[in-house]
């Protein structure tokens, strides 16, 4: 079990989302990883894999900025590696998301996006769903993350911040 953390607010500090993260130690995780909207709208991200405290260190106070996602990882699909932990990403960098659970029918949706030209660099399940509301994405956040979740089968809570939107 993973913990996702969505954050939206004036707060730029993301040493909160640390402290969130550390509540839902409890539940178990590999790795844990975060993304946030920077200065200029540029989404910021960091990774590691092994406790919290590791991501804490890389992170040291930088970067900062609202929103924010903070996820923790227990590793269904593909090995608890940086490359893995989340959050994923689609090819141009412009949607991250955090996932707790799994995608069922991924391969599937992976191999119509890999037609379509979307490449993939990790092993998980979740890498699908960034691709997809990019796939999707014609000017409504909001309306690309439900395209997407009409196509994925399986269990999921999801957390996505986006460039193209940076106030949602
Ligand atoms: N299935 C996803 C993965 O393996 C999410 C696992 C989780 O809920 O932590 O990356």
């Amino acid at each position: 079990m993973c913990g996702i953390i969505g954050y939206i607010g004036p707060n730029k500090n993301t040493q909160i989302g640390i402290e969130m993260l550390k509540r839902l130690e409890y539940r178990g995780y590999d790795s844990a990883g975060m993304a946030c909207i920077a200065n200029n709208n540029k989404i910021k991200s960091c990774k590691a894999v092994g406790r919290i405290s590791e991501l804490e260190k890389k992170l040291s106070g930088n970067p900062q900025g609202s929103p924010f996602i903070f996820h923790t990882r227990w590793a269904t699909h593909g090995a608890p590696t940086v490359k893995n932990a989340h959050p994923h990403t689609d090819d141009k960098k412009e949607f991250y998301v955090v996932h707790n659970g799994i995608i069922e029918n991924y391969r599937e949706i992976r191999e119509f996006l890999k037609k379509k030209g979307h490449k993939f660099t990790t092993d998980t399940d979740t890498e699908v769903l960034p691709h997809l509301i990019s796939y999707f994405f014609k000017g409504s956040l909001l309306d690309a993350v439900q395209k997407a979740l009409n196509k994925v089968e399986g269990t999921y809570g999801i957390a996505v911040i986006s460039s193209k939107s940076p106030n949602e």
